[in-house]
């Protein structure tokens, strides 16, 4: 590593991100992307406008319009809102925020990778906490640890659900620490914990536009908090990036907001194809976790996750495989459109 680098960054490792390979056409069932256009209005959104006279100008610094969009969405005022370059930079805005004077940062052993990195790149002490052995997370572990939560709610990558009564007990058992509620996969299944932000200074929701919304293009993601908790981010998001939403980015998310039937209904698509999904591979002998996310996490007795990942892969499907201790055995699999499952469970027929 170079000798020009900041000392303290020589030992960082960054984030992993999935596979986007170009060497020829997967079915991608790798990262959790939705397997349908976003909707039609904002596709026609973008088609109408000139994109050239939308890039020459910098955007509103303020979002204005899909703040406002946003807090009508979730019954809030836009001065609860943050919108950001993708839930990650929420999610980065918040730990160094909340985290980086050494106060610490607590979170599950198996959990959102990107948790982690940033703890790195901020010299953040982590304590992380382990899950029960059946991958459920022990909110009694959650009690008084004076130092900021982060909890995927959708756990990642297990796809296992908390309600919003245990997020509470959390939240309140932790007054002097913010609790981060990552949300990026709660609107297949799950219900979101929005509402006890009028009830919480502490608690900060994250959500996304990547996963339910079709729009992992765009880089967008948002997080509601008190009006409090919103200027202590907007204060880092000025100071790093005060444009950090780009024009295209700002239309294409206030028009998706508006088709929220055509939203529901994506929604209600997948979490069908999940259930089929799940039985199918039941069905093939694979154990699969009840996930409530776009993707479920299973294994299956006497053969590895990574020869399932391998052997996928060479077929022309690729999955997610975590090369770390407790979850090896598995594989995670993106819930994609019902022809796409099914050419999946015909590959694993073959090579089981
Ligand atoms: C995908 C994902 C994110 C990041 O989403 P972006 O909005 O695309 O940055 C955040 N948290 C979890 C748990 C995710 O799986």
């Amino acid at each position: 590593m170079s000798e020009f680098l900041n000392s303290r960054l020589r030992q960082l490792v960054p984030y992993t991100p999935g596979e986007q390979p170009r060497d020829r056409q997967y079915i991608k069932l790798n990262t959790n992307e939705s397997p349908y256009p976003p909707a039609p209005g904002v596709v026609a959104a973008l088609g109408e406008r000139q994109a050239a006279q939308e890039l020459c100008l910098y955007p509103d610094p303020q979002a204005t319009d899909l703040k406002r969009a946003l807090a009508a969405q979730y019954g809030v005022r836009p001065q609860n809102v943050l919108v950001c370059n993708g839930s990650d930079e929420a999610l980065h805005f918040a730990l160094l925020a909340y985290a980086a004077d050494g106060r610490g940062a607590a979170f599950a052993d198996i959990t959102y990778g990107f948790y982690q990195v940033l703890a790195q790149l901020y010299q953040i002490p982590v304590c992380r906490i382990a899950l029960r052995d059946d991958f459920s997370l022990c909110p009694q572990d959650y009690i008084g640890l004076h130092r900021t939560i982060v909890i995927a709610n959708p756990n990642a990558p297990t796809g296992l659900l908390l309600d919003c009564g245990e997020i509470e007990r959390i939240v309140r058992a932790n007054a002097d620490s913010v609790v981060i509620i990552d949300e990026a996969y709660i609107d297949f299944g799950g219900k979101s914990c929005v509402g006890l932000i009028e009830k919480y200074e502490n608690l900060l929701v994250v959500q996304t536009f990547s996963k339910s919304r079709a729009m992992a293009g765009a880089r967008l993601g948002y997080a509601i908090g008190s009006p409090a908790r919103i200027a202590d981010l907007e204060t880092i998001r000025c100071s790093v990036n005060p444009y950090n939403i780009n024009r295209l980015t700002l239309l294409a998310g206030t028009r998706a907001l508006a088709e929220q039937e055509y939203f529901n209904a994506n929604c209600r698509r997948i979490v069908q194809t999940r259930s089929e999904t799940t039985a199918a591979l039941q069905e093939l002998g694979f154990f699969v976790l009840p996930s409530q996310a776009n993707f479920v996490f299973a294994k299956k007795p006497g053969i590895s996750g990574e020869r399932i990942y391998r052997e996928l892969r060479q077929r022309g499907v690729l999955v997610r495989h975590f090369d770390q201790d407790r979850i090896r055995d598995f594989v995670r699999i993106t819930i994609g459109t019902p022809e796409q499952m099914q050419a999946l469970i015909t590959r694993l027929e073959e090579i089981l």
